[in-house]
């Protein structure tokens, strides 16, 4: 549903979108020629970087040659990389030969415990330890390519830092999937451990390739883009007894099984879904071992996704609710860990940078490629640095022409695979996003 804008307002809109210079405003802006001739001047050796990580990955918090080869390209262009942040994070700053505004950009470069499926000469034949098992090792997000096309537009800007104005922050950032159990890491960990402490961005930006949107386009939308991510446990305790004298002990798996009903009411009761959706799942139930024992306990866990902070914690606040008191009605207890772990917030691309860069996409791939996707349900660790500094995360698509990007193997799975055209828009669409920012004075 669309409202009308009173006229006096659109109006007002006009007169003020003319005033704005032409790079921020107008749509078919051309791309930048030095954007066009950087893409071309790095397009292949971008290519060469990212077959190469998809060939080598390494798990969250495991990026140690990744970001090896990292640094070692930072320093081939005479830039000085800092290592060792947030275990292997990098970084490094790129200082224009003008003044002007600084931000900063950034690029994931963890894989994932997946074994790859493509028959691709650069597959990935890794294998790796994960919660005690040995399992393939595959760049199934895509952060392979994050990452060759960050150095590809550090490659870019390096050629033309004399004339650049600004600064810019390259983060090369471990770990977005998730630290392994009893580790901290990603965004959250480089905050930490003081990324903004030298060098606090006016702006930052991020992109990922997206199986869902077909190659040639970019999404992007004002405001929430991906879901916060929560998980949590609910232990419902209650006394064991035999099966056929259910009225001598407590029985958790009657109570769990009304936890669980009436958990199902807190988004579609109780939660006011005309503002933004709410999802809450169980994931896995466990309790009890033989057909003629009632147990002593049942144990559930599973995940909040949410785009408000207020919706996020009222659904805690509800789900915990429901859980004791449910649980009380049946005379048992529960233990409710609501959330058992920092999740991720919500990732929300500040409005007015959205509005204001949007135009530099669209001038990379024609202001029809440029599309608003639906609100994503899965969460990124860049929602951090959007706490912190404006922001702005698109997504590159990634699917070949002639493959349904709706059933084409989605970021995560085995068969996921992205078309390398796809590398080539991000970098260009980085780089005329950064160029746009440093040189367009703020209006
Ligand atoms: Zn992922
Ligand atoms: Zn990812």
């Amino acid at each position: 549903m669309r409202t009308a804008r009173p006229l006096a307002v659109s109006l007002l809109a006009l007169a003020l979108a003319c005033a704005l210079p032409a790079t921020a405003q107008d749509a078919a802006t051309p791309q930048r020629p030095e954007v066009v001739a950087a893409g071309k001047a790095v397009q292949q050796q971008v290519v060469d970087w990212r077959r190469h990580f998809h060939q080598y990955p390494e798990l969250s918090n495991r990026e140690e040659q990744t970001a090896k080869r990292v640094a070692e390209e930072l320093r081939k262009l005479g830039l000085q990389p800092r290592t060792g942040i947030a275990h292997h994070g990098v970084t490094a700053v790129i200082k224009g030969g003008r003044p002007g505004p600084r931000i900063a950009l950034r690029a994931d470069m963890d894989a994932l415990p997946v074994t790859e499926r493509n028959s691709l000469p650069f597959a990935s034949k890794a294998t790796a330890t994960y919660r005690g098992e040995t399992v393939g090792v595959m760049h199934a997000c895509g952060h392979d390519a994050h990452t060759g096309i960050l150095l590809g537009v550090a490659k870019a800007l390096v050629a033309m830092k004399d004339t650049l104005p600004g600064e810019v922050l390259l983060v090369f950032q471990p770990s977005e999937e998730g630290a392994p159990a009893g580790e901290e890491g990603g965004a959250s960990l480089m905050l930490k451990e003081g990324l903004f402490k030298d060098f606090k961005p006016d702006a930052m930006f991020g992109l990922h390739v997206f199986s869902s949107i077909p190659v040639g386009q970019i999404g992007v939308r004002q405001g929430p883009l991906m879901a916060a991510s929560d998980s949590f446990n609910l232990k419902v305790v209650g006394r064991q007894t035999h099966g056929s004298r259910p009225w001598g002990g407590v029985d958790p798996i009657v109570a769990m099984a009304d936890v669980i009903g009436t958990t199902q009411t807190i988004v579609s009761r109780r939660t006011d879904i005309s503002r933004q959706p709410a999802v809450v799942s169980f994931g896995a139930i466990k309790g009890g071992i033989r057909y003629n024992i009632i147990p002593d306990d049942v144990e559930v866990v599973g995940t909040i996704r949410t785009f408000d902070e207020g919706m996020r914690q009222k659904i805690f606040a509800d789900l915990k609710n429901v859980a004791s008191h449910v649980s009380a009605a049946h005379g048992a207890k529960v233990e409710a860990n609501v959330p058992d772990r920092d999740g991720n917030p919500a990732t929300i691309n500040d409005p007015a940078l959205t509005a204001r860069m949007t135009p530099s996409l669209q001038a990379v791939v024609g202001a029809d490629n440029v599309i608003t996707p639906p609100l994503q349900m899965g969460a990124e660790d860049f929602s951090f640095y959007a706490l912190e500094v404006p922001s702005m995360f698109f997504f590159v698509g990634s699917t070949a022409k002639g493959t349904d990007p709706v059933t084409a193997p989605s970021n995560h799975s085995p068969e996921f695979m992205l078309d390398e055209a796809s590398l080539d828009v991000g970098v260009r669409a980085l780089l005329q996003v950064t160029l746009d920012y440093l040189e367009t004075p703020k209006g």
